[in-house]
């Protein structure tokens, strides 16, 4: 069969450690035999990293910005001991935080549903995308412990000098304090990518703060949403048939659990962070989550939620024969080569990832997986296979489908 063509290439951002050597493998196994695949390279191993100064990261994000859509392999955020162990000129800034910054992106991650592996959730029947605001809140404050008796004030200062007070607090004994702050920027860009991935995936968006405590703060949020929504998106929304739906938090939480799945969930920053770890973990396992991130002009940016999964890499640099699931990363690449179809008017190639996807989740219900699905499956007697043999698998389930 002749390769299914592609006209703009996609973004390639290698990376790091376990995930590199799946990456080789999902291309050469189940991607270069059916697609002339066309990138635009770039390796973020941390190596390379070093050896540019990390300009390669910064290089790639503009790529991103410039063609519309990559795929990228999980890479180490470097700490104390990345320095030593690669011998690193500085402990370079997160590959992910540098992409994420440049795009002004926002983070969908969303599980992989598969017979065989039941949510912890009886009544989840479809995914449930978490998109987490990444700018601001806890994650930039500004705290203090008060050890004695004293005013606390907060104070704004503008430019022409004059000031504006609340008393925080009269404290006759220690406690402790927080500012927090955030940017209407940010909270529209947020807004923007959630409207947008929602558009993007025809499903219903949910947004949910505690404005009916925290009546000016939370509540700019749920404005600037409502405001964004009539003024841009009311009339796309209606005429894709989904909805958007702003409820408090606590609402949230007790509807996602009585919900069957299958909307997007927009989180602030710190219910973000919480709610997609219960998420992942309720749905499976973190080797089946997604992850997308989606600027507010509609650049994508695909990856697999997980990391490097080093201590199988240590494994593998052993000898030893390793069992480290590969769908995540799969799913990275079939979301990126269906989106460049679908902006390039490329059905084949769209249609393709359509079906490479549907292998692999047709490879699990087949009793055929990687150990960490084997230990949580409902399925009886289930066939660990390492990695190499479970991509392999997964091109005979392709082949064996596509010639039906
Ligand atoms: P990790 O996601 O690699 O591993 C966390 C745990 O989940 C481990 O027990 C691992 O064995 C298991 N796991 C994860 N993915 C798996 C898979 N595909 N198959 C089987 N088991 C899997 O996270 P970590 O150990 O905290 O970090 C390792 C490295 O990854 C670090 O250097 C970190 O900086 C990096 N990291 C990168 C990203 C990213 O690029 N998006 C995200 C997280 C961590």
């Amino acid at each position: 069969m002749p390769k299914i063509s592609m006209s703009v290439p996609l973004v390639e951002m290698d990376g790091d450690e376990m995930t590199r050597i799946i990456w080789q493998l999902i291309k050469d196994e189940l991607i270069c035999p059916y697609v002339d695949l066309k990138t635009d390279y770039y390796d973020l191993g941390l190596k390379h990293r070093d050896e540019t100064d990390d300009q390669v990261t910064v290089d790639s994000a503009q790529a991103t910005l410039r063609l519309g859509v990559a795929v990228k392999c999980a890479t180490i955020t470097p700490n104390a001991q990345r320095v030593e162990e690669y011998g690193l000129k500085q402990m370079w800034k997160s590959p992910n935080g540098t992409i994420r910054a440049l795009l002004d992106g926002t983070v969908f991650r969303a599980p992989l549903v598969v017979g065989g592996i039941e949510p912890v959730v009886k009544v989840w029947k479809r995914p449930i995308t978490i998109a987490r605001h990444a700018y601001g809140d806890v994650y930039r404050n500004v705290e203090m412990h008060i050890d004695a008796p004293g005013k606390v004030e907060l104070v704004y200062t503008a430019a022409d000098g004059t000031e504006r007070r609340e008393l925080v607090h009269e404290f006759d004994g220690p406690g402790v304090v927080q500012g927090q702050h955030n940017l209407d920027a940010s909270i529209q860009s947020f807004a923007r990518s959630c409207f947008e991935y929602a558009l993007a995936t025809g499903q219903d968006l949910w947004f949910a703060t505690k404005d009916t405590i925290s009546k000016t703060y939370d509540h700019r949020f749920k404005d600037v949403f409502a405001e964004l929504y009539e003024a841009r998106y009311r009339a796309r929304f209606e005429a894709a048939g989904i909805s958007y739906f702003y409820t408090l938090i606590d609402d949230a939480v007790a509807r996602v659990m009585r919900s069957e799945g299958g909307f997007i969930w927009a989180c602030k920053n710190y219910d973000g962070d919480v709610m997609s770890d219960m998420l992942s973990s309720a749905f499976g396992s973190l080797a089946m989550m997604t992850s997308v991130l989606v600027s507010p002009e509609g650049v994508f940016e695909y990856e697999a939620a997980h990391g490097t999964v080093q201590r199988h890499y240590y494994r593998h640099l052993r000898g030893e024969r390793t069992s480290t699931n590969p769908v995540a990363t799969i799913f990275a690449w079939t979301g990126a080569l269906r989106k460049r179809g679908e902006l390039d008017g490329l059905a084949d190639l769209a249609d393709f990832a359509g079906r490479l996807e549907a292998a692999t989740l047709h490879t699990i219900e087949s009793g055929r997986m990687t150990g960490d699905l084997a230990r949580i499956t409902s399925l009886p007697s289930p066939q660990t296979l390492d990695t190499r043999a479970f991509i392999l698998a997964i091109r005979e389930t392709l082949d064996a489908e596509t010639a039906a």
